[in-house]
C-alpha cells in the first residue's frame, strides 16, 4: 500500500523508482561504492531497501542511528555484528563455515558474536574472508549504510572503506546520506586529505516527483484506500507538497485515518514538513548568523542576486564584507543543499521556505 507511512521494503509498494532500481542493479556488478543521495523524505531507505531486495545477493544493512559523533570501535563492531545476525539464513549458515577460524569471531547456533575488546576482531581480516566467501560463490556481498553522514569524525571506519574499495573486489559499499554536503563531508570524495580520495563511485540520485507523478501517485493511494479525494484538493496537495514521496505518504495516512481528504489536512503536513526542514537548517544557523540572515531573506525574496545578498548581509552587520566572505557563506548553504544557484540564489524546497516564514530563525 502507497500510503503506508513505514520505509518500504516490497517492490510493489515502491512508486516509480524503475529507473533508479536498473542503476543499482548494473552498478552493484562493476561499483565498490554506491552513493543513494536525497533529501529528507524522499524515499532513500525504502529505495535502498527494495534495492537489496531486489538483487537476491547477500545484503546487510548497518544502522547508525543513535550512535554517537564518535564512535567506538566497541560500538561499530556491535551494530555489525547485530547486522550480521539479520542475514537472511539461507546465506548466514554457509557463511559461518568461513567465518568460524577468524579470531574474535564466536559463532554459537544461528547467531554470530564478535569480540569488540581492544585486541578483538580485526575488521580487515574479516572483511577479506567475507570477500573470498562472495567470490567462490560468484555473487557480491552488499554492505549497507544509511543516514552515513550521522557518523563523523570516525576516520577507522572511513580506512576501512577505502580496505574494502581497494581489495575486496566482491563487496559492494552502498550509503545512504540526505545533505550532500555533509555526505561528501564524511566520505572526503573531494578531500585530497580523505582516504577515500579519487575513488570511483556510483551516485543514484533520489529525486522528487514531477507534478503529473505526485498527481498520479495521490490518485493510485486514495483507489486503494477507497476514498474519495475531489479534485481541487488533490492539486492543492501536489502543488504544497513538492512532490516529496514522504509527505505525498503522510497526507494520504492522514487523509486514511480521518476518512476524508481536505485542504486542511495538506496544511497540516506541510507545516509539519516545514518545522523539520526548518529544524536542519537551524543547524548550520548555529554556526554563523550570517546563515540565518541569508535564508530568512531568501525565503521571504524568492530569489536574489550575489550582490543583493550581499547588501543585505551588510546591512545587517553595519559594515562592509569582503567578497570572499559572503562567497563562503553562499557556497556552504549551496553545498548543503539548502539553497540553489541558478542565475540568481533561491530556496528550492517550499516547505522549508514555508518553515522558515512561519519561524525566522534567529538572526542575534
Ligand atoms: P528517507 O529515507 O529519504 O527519509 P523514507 O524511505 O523513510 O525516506 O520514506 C519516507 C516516506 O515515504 C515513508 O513513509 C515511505 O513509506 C514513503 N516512500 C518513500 N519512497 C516511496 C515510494 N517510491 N513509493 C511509495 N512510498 C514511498
Ligand atoms: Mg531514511
Amino acid at each position: 500500500m502507497l500510503f503506508d507511512t513505514a520505509p518500504k521494503t516490497n517492490k510493489q509498494d515502491l512508486y516509480n523508482r524503475e529507473t533508479e532500481l536498473e542503476k543499482f542493479k548494473a552498478a552493484i556488478e562493476h561499483s565498490s561504492l554506491i552513493v543513494i543521495q536525497g533529501l529528507r523524505r524522499t524515499g532513500k531507505t525504502s529505495f535502498m531497501n527494495v534495492a537489496l531486495r531486489e538483487t537476491q545477493q547477500p545484503y546487510i544493512i548497518l544502522d547508525i542511528r543513535g550512535l554517537p559523533f564518535n564512535p567506538s570501535q566497541a560500538d561499530i563492531v556491535r551494530r555489525i555484528e547485530t547486522a550480521f545476525n539479520t542475514l537472511n539464513k539461507k546465506w548466514f549458515s554457509q557463511l559461518q563455515t568461513a567465518l568460524r577460524p577468524i579470531k574474535g569471531v564466536t559463532i554459537l547456533g544461528n547467531s554470530i558474536s564478535l569480540d569488540w575488546s581492544k585486541e578483538g576482531i580485526d575488521f580487515a581480516t574479516f572483511f577479506d574472508r567475507v570477500n573470498t566467501w562472495a567470490e567462490e560463490k560468484d555473487t557480491k556481498f552488499l554492505l549497507a549504510f544509511d543516514e552515513i553522514q550521522l557518523i563523523r569524525g570516525d576516520k577507522n571506519l572511513i580506512r576501512l572503506f577505502a580496505h574494502i574499495i581497494d581489495y575486496n573486489q566482491n563487496l559492494c559499499l552502498i550509503v545512504t546520506g540526505s545533505e550532500i554536503g555533509l555526505l561528501f563531508g564524511f566520505l572526503g570524495l573531494d578531500d585530497p586529505e580523505s582516504p577515500l580520495y579519487g575513488r570511483h563511485y556510483t551516485e543514484i540520485a533520489i529525486r522528487n516527483f514531477e507534478e503529473s507523478e505526485s498527481k498520479h501517485f495521490l490518485i493510485t493511494g486514495f483507489a486503494q484506500i477507497e476514498t474519495k479525494i475531489q479534485e481541487e484538493v488533490l492539486g492543492y496537495a501536489v502543488e504544497k507538497l513538492n512532490g516529496t514521496v514522504g509527505w505525498l505518504t503522510s497526507f494520504g495516512a492522514r487523509c486514511r485515518e480521518n476518512q476524508e481528504a481536505t485542504k486542511a489536512q495538506v496544511d497540516m503536513v506541510a507545516s509539519e514538513g516545514g518545522k523539520l526542514a526548518r529544524s536542519e537548517a537551524e543547524k548550520i544557523a548555529q554556526y554563523s548568523r550570517r546563515y540565518s540572515v541569508v535564508l530568512n531573506y531568501l525565503a521571504a525574496a524568492k530569489e536574489a542576486s550575489w550582490s543583493q545578498i550581499k547588501s543585505i548581509m551588510e546591512a545587517h552587520e553595519n559594515r562592509s564584507l569582503t567578497n570572499s566572505t559572503v562567497s563562503d557563506i553562499l557556497n556552504k548553504l549551496v553545498k548543503a543543499s539548502l539553497i540553489e544557484k541558478n542565475d540568481e540564489y533561491s530556496i528550492s524546497d517550499p516547505l522549508l521556505k514555508h518553515g522558515l516564514l512561519e519561524n525566522p530563525l534567529p538572526e542575534r
